[in-house]
C-alpha cells in the first residue's frame, strides 16, 4: 500500500512521466496476473460498472457485502441492476457462506412483512430495500470484496454461487496481493477482476482503476478511450503534495482545517465523490505508478489495509483524540455503506444486517500515516474505550 505518500513520494508523483507504453505494460501485466482481458479506467467504480455490464441483464440482483462504499452501490445502480445487501460477520467483516444463506432464505418472507408494514403504516425506518420485493430467482451475481484485506473464504463462496449459479465478481479495491486460505491469489477466481487506484486503496496513484474479463463477456464492452479532463489530472498530481501538507500541519492542529479549505477550493476531491464515467481511461503517469506498485506487492506480501478495532462511545473518544493532536478524518465506514453524506441515498436494509450497523457504529480506523510510535499516545487513549472482549495491544 502506497497510501501514505511519506519522504517526498509526493514530488515523485508530480514529476512521473506517463507515457502510452506505460498503459499497454500495466494492461498487459493486468492480463498476466489475473488471466484475462484488461481495460483500464478512470476509476474503480467505473471498472465495476463494466464488469457488471459485461456479465449481466438490467434488473438482475447482485448480493454484494452489507458493509461496503457507496462507490460499490452507485457502479451497480449505473449498470442499471438491483444490490442485495448481505450481512457480514463481525470477525471478518465480510459475508459468510452462512449470512448469504440466510440472505437468500429470509427473502420471501420479507416480502409478507415488508408490505404488511407498510401496509399498516406504521413502518418508518429504511430497511425496504435490498431487493426484498421478489423471489431470489433473478439474483445473478455476487460481489467479494475481502474487506480491508481480509479474504472471505473463497471455497464455501464458490460452492454458495455454484449452488445458486451465481456469476462472481472480484473487487479488489481492498485488497489486491491477498491470497485466500486455499492459496489462491484474489482475482484469480471470479469471471471478472475490478481493481481501485483510488485514495487508500491497496493500490493507491490517487485515482484509476481496471477492470479483467477473466471469462466470456455476455455483453460488449468498450474500452475505455477517452483522456482524462484536465482538472481531473491536475487534482490526482497534486493530491500527494496537499495530503504532505495536511500531514505536517496535523501537529500543530491545522491539518484538518486545510484539508476542508482544500476541497471547498475544489483542488482536492473526497474519495467518494470522483465522478463514476465509464468512456474515460486514467492518466498515463497513473498507469506508470500503478504497474510499479502492482509489482511491489510481490515484494511486500499481503498487506492490511486498514487496521482497526471497535470502540464504545466513538463520538467522545474521537473528540479527545483530536485535542491530541491526531486528525481521524479518514474515518471509514462510519455507515454500512459509507460515506455517511450519502448512505441516505441507499435505502439499506438494516433490519436484515444487524453486524454491519454495529460494526457501522462501533469501528475506528487508525490513520495509515502515522508510524506505530507516533500513535503511542492515541492507542493508550482507544484502549481506554475498546468495546468488551477486544484486546489492546
Ligand atoms: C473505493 C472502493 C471501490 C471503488 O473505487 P473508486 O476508485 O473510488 O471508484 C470499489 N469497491 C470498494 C470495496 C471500495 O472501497
Amino acid at each position: 500500500m502506497a497510501a501514505t505518500y511519506s519522504n517526498g513520494e509526493w514530488l515523485k508523483h508530480l514529476f512521473t512521466v506517463g507515457r502510452k507504453k506505460d498503459c499497454d505494460k500495466l494492461v498487459k501485466l493486468l492480463n498476466d496476473k489475473y488471466d484475462g482481458k484488461a481495460m483500464l479506467c478512470k476509476n474503480g467504480r467505473s471498472a465495476l460498472t463494466l464488469a457488471l455490464k459485461a456479465y449481466f441483464e438490467p434488473n438482475d440482483k447482485i448480493l454484494v457485502n452489507g458493509f461496503t462504499c457507496f462507490a460499490v452501490y452507485e457502479a451497480i445502480k449505473a449498470a442499471g441492476l438491483q444490490p442485495v445487501f448481505v450481512d457480514i460477520s463481525r470477525e471478518s467483516l465480510n459475508f459468510t457462506a452462512e449470512t448469504l444463506t440466510n440472505a437468500i432464505k429470509n427473502r420471501p418472507e420479507a416480502t409478507l412483512e415488508d408490505k404488511n408494514n407498510s401496509a399498516s403504516d406504521s413502518y418508518k425506518g429504511k430497511n425496504r430495500q435490498g431487493g426484498v420485493d421478489a423471489g431470489s430467482s433473478n439474483i445473478r451475481g455476487i460481489i467479494v470484496q475481502n474487506t480491508f484485506g481480509i479474504p472471505v473464504d473463497m471455497k464455501k463462496i464458490e460452492e454458495f454461487a455454484k449452488k445458486h449459479d451465481l456469476t462472481i465478481i472480484e473487487d479488489l479495491a481492498h485488497c489486491a496481493g491477498v491470497r485466500y486460505p486455499d492459496g489462491r491469489q484474489a482475482g484469480t477466481v471470479g469471471a471478472a477482476t475490478v481493481l481501485s487506484f483510488g485514495k487508500d486503496k491497496s493500490i493507491d496513484t490517487v485515482s484509476g482503476g481496471a477492470v479483467v474479463l477473466r471469462q466470456d463477456a455476455k455483453h460488449d464492452i468498450k474500452a475505455p478511450d477517452k483522456s482524462p479532463k484536465l482538472s481531473d489530472h491536475l487534482r490526482a498530481r497534486f493530491y500527494p503534495m496537499w495530503g504532505a501538507c495536511c500531514r505536517s500541519l496535523t501537529y500543530i492542529g491545522l491539518g484538518g482545517a486545510l484539508m476542508r479549505l482544500l476541497v471547498k477550493a475544489r483542488l482536492v476531491e473526497r474519495s467518494a465523490d470522483n465522478k463514476l464515467d465509464i468512456s474515460r481511461r486514467p492518466s498515463k503517469f497513473e498507469a506508470r505508478r500503478a504497474y510499479a506498485q502492482i509489482m511491489d506487492l510481490r515484494r511486500t506480501g499481503e498487506p492490511v489495509l486498514r487496521e482497526y478495532c471497535f470502540v464504545h462511545d466513538r463520538a467522545e473518544l474521537l473528540k479527545k483524540l483530536q485535542k491530541q493532536g491526531y486528525y481521524f478524518g479518514g474515518l471509514w465506514y462510519e455507515k454500512p455503506v459509507s460515506p455517511e453524506r450519502y448512505y441516505d441515498m441507499v435505502d439499506f436494509p438494516e433490519e436484515q444486517c444487524p453486524n454491519a450497523v454495529y460494526v457501522s457504529q462501533h469501528i475506528i480506523n487508525l490513520p495509515v500515516y502515522c508510524t506505530k510510535h507516533d500513535l503511542k499516545p492515541a492507542v493508550k487513549t482507544i484502549s481506554q474505550y475498546l468495546e468488551k472482549g477486544e484486546k489492546s495491544e
